[in-house]
């Protein structure tokens, strides 16, 4: 999608901190970090949301979240705790239109969510 900023990061358009790539996802460090950790994963396919996920996506929902363990482990947080964020629609906090998963770690992290 022309006007998306992690289409742009996919296609190189804009420089990002990758962290990990592969054929289906790319993650990169986000550029206001909450934590010591915060890694965005997402998918080079754009996809506005969770809302927009179907069938056809199973596998690349899957294989997102294997990343995201690996990410974790690669990070040191895995076996301290971590958290993963998809943040959908307004009410949700969504503030890019394309699906990406936060993994945020590294501090305490207090529930509930703001
Ligand atoms: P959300 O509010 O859940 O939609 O999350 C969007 C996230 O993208 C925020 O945490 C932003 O800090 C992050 N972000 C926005 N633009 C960039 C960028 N160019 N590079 C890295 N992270 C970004
Ligand atoms: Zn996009």
């Amino acid at each position: 999608m022309s006007d998306c900023i992690f289409c742009k990061i996919v296609d190189k358009e804009i420089p990002a901190d990758i962290v990990y790539e592969d054929d289906l996802v790319v993650a990169f460090n986000d550029i206001e970090p909450q934590a010591p950790t915060h890694i965005l994963v997402i998918p080079k396919e754009h996809i506005e949301s969770l809302n927009e996920i179907h069938e056809d996506h199973k596998q690349l929902i899957g294989h997102i979240h294997l990343v995201i363990k690996k990410l974790a482990k690669e990070s040191n947080i895995a076996d301290k705790g971590y958290r993963i964020v998809s943040n959908c629609g307004k009410e949700g906090g969504q503030t890019v239109d394309h699906i990406h998963y936060h993994i945020i770690g590294g501090r305490n992290l207090t529930w509930p969510p703001g």
